[in-house]
Parts: C-alpha cells; structure tokens; sequence
C-alpha cells in the first residue's frame, strides 16, 4: 500500500521574494547586502525594509562628494574629502537607528558622478564585497537611466553575478529599489522611472515605521535641503529584467540626460562596451 505523502514534511522552498518581504523569522535566517550608489540612497529607497532585517551589509559605491564643490559649499564645507566624511557619519548615524552596526558599511569612496568612468574595476570591487559579504539577496538601483552613478552600481551588481557564476559561485537573488533624483535634482524620490510595466513590491510605512524613518532622515545635516523634499515612504522594490548594458535603458532622452554635469546616454554606452570587453573578453557583451 502507497502512504499518502505527509505535506507537512515537504516545505516548499521559500521564493527570494518571500524571504525579502516575509516577516518574523523568515527574515532572520537571511542576509541581504544593499548597494547603492550614494551614502543615503538606502534610507530614502530602503530605509524601512533595511529595518525590518537582521543581517544586512551595505555599500556605497561612491563617496557622495561631487568633485565640482558646489554640494560641499553649499553644505559649508571648504574641502571635498570633509564633506564626504560627513556625508559618510550620518550616513551611519541613520544606519544605526535601523541596527545596522558601523562595520558593516564599506565605502568604495568613488567620487560622485564618477562611478561610470571606472565600471570594470568598480564591477570587480563589488564582486570581492559580494564573496565576502555572501548574501542571499542583493538589492542595487535598476537600469532606468535616473542617474549615471545608478546604473554604474546597477552595472556593476549584475556583472559582479555573473563573476560570481563564472567563478562556481552560487549568486544570490537580485532585486532592485525604486529611486531616483527628480527632474530639478533637488527630491530623491523613492519610485521607478516610467518605463515597462513590471510587478512590484510596495512596503508601506505604517505610523511606527514612518517615525523611525523620520528620525533617519534628522540624522542627515547636510542634505536637509533634499530630504525636506523627499517623500518617506513607501519603498518599492522588483526584481530586475536580464539587462543589455550595451543598450539605453529607455527610449528617447534619458532623465540623467536633463543634468548639465551628466554624460549622454551613447557616452555611458560606451564606457559599458568597454568594460565588458574588459570584463568578459570571451563572451558576448550583454548581461
Ligand atoms: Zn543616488
């Protein structure tokens, strides 16, 4: 005689979405690793999921510090390496209200709006805080075109997994938070560019979490004037199509294309050929 099969035995494996969203104990037995582009992108995009989890690393690829000095003046600072320290203690100033501990920030302290001009080193960089981070889920900025530091972490994310993959390395699942600048660069706002309708994640913030995230953005002195303006909530998240990096994003004029400072889109194309050349000499280009 056949038993009938006892379902209770056979768990069925838990979906990286549910691990990432699920509560409780789920959670715990999780380690997720945030990359962002900017020191405060992870709070204005992922602050309260950060402050549901228990085991989270964080890197900022950049060190927040552009290098025309007009952020920093405007802050009050004369030297662009004391505004990026600044820039970096309150960034870990609102990381420990959400418990995430000093030691696990790492900064790469690229300077800001450069990420793009070093995409295969930055790529390799990512990959090592990967390996020794050795998360379960990555969470990165998408390729939506929003900001060129933004899609140089998102570049760098999605090669340094398929690094991982090549090296026999098991890579974790990747999603992606919803931010970027608003179109007079002053908001970050925490939302997808319009593009291809794809299912989203929305974590909306109830009174408590609302309070906790408030008290995170008190943490950021020298971007008073951004957050002001910057919604706090909700976070959105989704998981990322198979990008082509050799490729816009979008159709048309890019976001980042409507800032003075910004390459154009055919210009950061091009700095993504070459890093995947270097990269991947053997392989086809796209990701
Ligand atoms: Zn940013």
């Amino acid at each position: 005689m056949i038993e009938p099969v006892q379902h209770s035995q056979y768990r069925k494996p838990r979906s990286p979405r549910v691990k990432l969203f699920g509560t409780g104990d789920l959670n715990r037995k999780m380690r997720c690793s945030v990359i962002v582009a900017h020191p405060a992108d992870e709070v204005v995009g992922a602050g309260c999921l950060i402050s549901k989890l228990v085991d989270v690393t964080v890197l900022h690829v950049t060190d927040g510090a552009p290098a025309d000095m007009q952020d920093a003046k405007a802050a009050g600072f004369e030297a662009r390496a004391d505004y990026a320290r600044a820039r970096r203690e309150e960034c870990l100033a609102a990381l420990a209200i959400a418990n995430v501990p000093q030691d696990r920030v790492v900064d790469l302290e690229i300077t800001d709006q450069c990420a793009s001009t070093c995409l295969a080193d930055l790529t390799k960089k990512v990959a090592t805080f990967l390996q020794q981070s050795a998360p379960d889920i990555v969470v990165t900025h998408p390729y939506e075109g929003g900001h060129p530091d933004h899609d140089a972490t998102a570049f760098a994310t999605h090669a340094a997994l398929r690094l991982m993959t090549q090296n026999g390395f098991k890579p974790p699942a990747i999603f992606e938070m919803g931010l970027h600048p608003s179109e007079d660069f002053k908001a970050k706002l925490p939302d997808f560019l319009p593009g291809t309708e794809r299912e989203t994640t929305t974590l909306l913030l109830d009174d408590r979490a609302k309070e906790m995230k408030q008290r995170m953005f008190a943490c950021f002195e020298t971007q008073r004037e951004s957050l002001d303006v910057s919604p706090i909530g909700p976070e959105k998240f989704r998981q990322p199509l198979a990008y082509d990096f050799t490729s816009p994003p979008q159709e048309g004029k890019l976001h980042y294309e409507n800032f003075a400072w910004a390459p154009t889109s055919q210009e950061w194309q091009s700095l993504a050929c070459d890093a995947l050349a270097n990269l991947f000499p053997q392989r086809s280009a796209a990701l």
